[in-house]
């Protein structure tokens, strides 16, 4: 398996409990794709496997499209593109699915507010899905999925209503966290934004954040290009709020160091 990094998690997680060797390609450090590496490892490895999640995640970025073609025509196995935030970015390989025979694509409803359901597809050629079907266990999704996701849908545009909504608070959650001189924070197509604190201050900043009743990600420790880096879902305007408000606090509070129970 084949992916770059820092990239979904899971992937590398499943791929060792599979018993499958799985090689990180470090992205460039704007988090694009670095082609060159990329089209290496794939040439060294020849793998079954390349996962790429467009927008990618914890980064948020889309990574170019015409690098993911390059990679998906030269690659020798399956191409899997990961478009859980597709709703979020309005973009989407569905369209190329007949120019390459070996892309299949994700999708899930949990990044639309249907968490909970755990209910998600693949799209591809019919060849691959016959394949992949005979790896499925015997039983279906539950019945109860089932319903919830077709009432849901029933329902679609109360889901667009809400991802428009959240596109929005994201650009001006994206400006107001780009006036923040201390911070870089970087482009997102995903319902998220990843921001880098001062050299040192990231679990500073996360602690402070947490004291204040506000919990986001910590990837501080998720490797060295995500070194003070933490990442904020996108909430309602109210919640953005009390982020924003917080964050300024702790920014402009340097002192106040993260030692529990200090503060009460
Ligand atoms: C959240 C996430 C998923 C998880 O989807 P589920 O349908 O909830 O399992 C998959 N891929 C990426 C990139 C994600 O961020």
């Amino acid at each position: 398996v084949v992916a770059p990094e820092p990239t979904f998690v899971m992937y590398r997680l499943i791929a060792t409990y599979a018993g499958l060797a799985y090689h990180g390609v470090p992205l460039r450090p704007d988090f694009a794709l670095d082609l060159p590496a990329m089209l290496r490892s794939i040439e060294q490895h020849r793998p079954a496997l390349v996962f790429l999640a467009w927008p990618n995640n914890p980064t948020g970025n889309l990574f170019d499209e015409s690098a993911v073609r390059t990679l998906i025509a030269a690659s020798p196995g399956l191409v899997v593109v990961d478009e859980a935030y597709q709703p979020f970015s309005g973009r989407t390989l569905v369209a190329a699915l007949g120019e390459y025979p070996n892309l299949v694509i994700l999708r899930t409803l949990s990044k639309m507010g249907l968490a909970g359901l755990r209910l998600g597809l693949l799209v591809g050629a019919p060849g691959w899905l016959a394949e992949l079907d005979k790896l499925r266990l015997p039983y279906n999704i539950n019945s109860l999925s089932q319903a919830s996701a077709v009432f849901a849908l029933r329902y679609g545009t109360v889901l667009t209503a809400q991802v428009q909504a959240i596109c929005a608070e994201r650009e001006r959650l994206y400006r107001a966290l780009a006036g923040l001189p201390a911070l870089t924070v970087y482009p997102s197509q995903a319902n998220f934004l990843l921001f880098r604190a001062p050299t040192a201050q990231g679990p500073r900043l996360f602690e402070a954040l947490r004291r204040s009743g506000i919990l986001i990600k910590n990837l501080d420790h998720a490797g060295p290009a995500l070194r003070d880096c933490l990442r904020v879902t996108v909430g309602t305007p109210q919640e953005n709020d009390a982020f924003l408000a917080a964050l300024t606090r702790a920014l402009s509070a340097p002192g106040d160091t993260a030692e529990p129970g200090r503060t009460g």
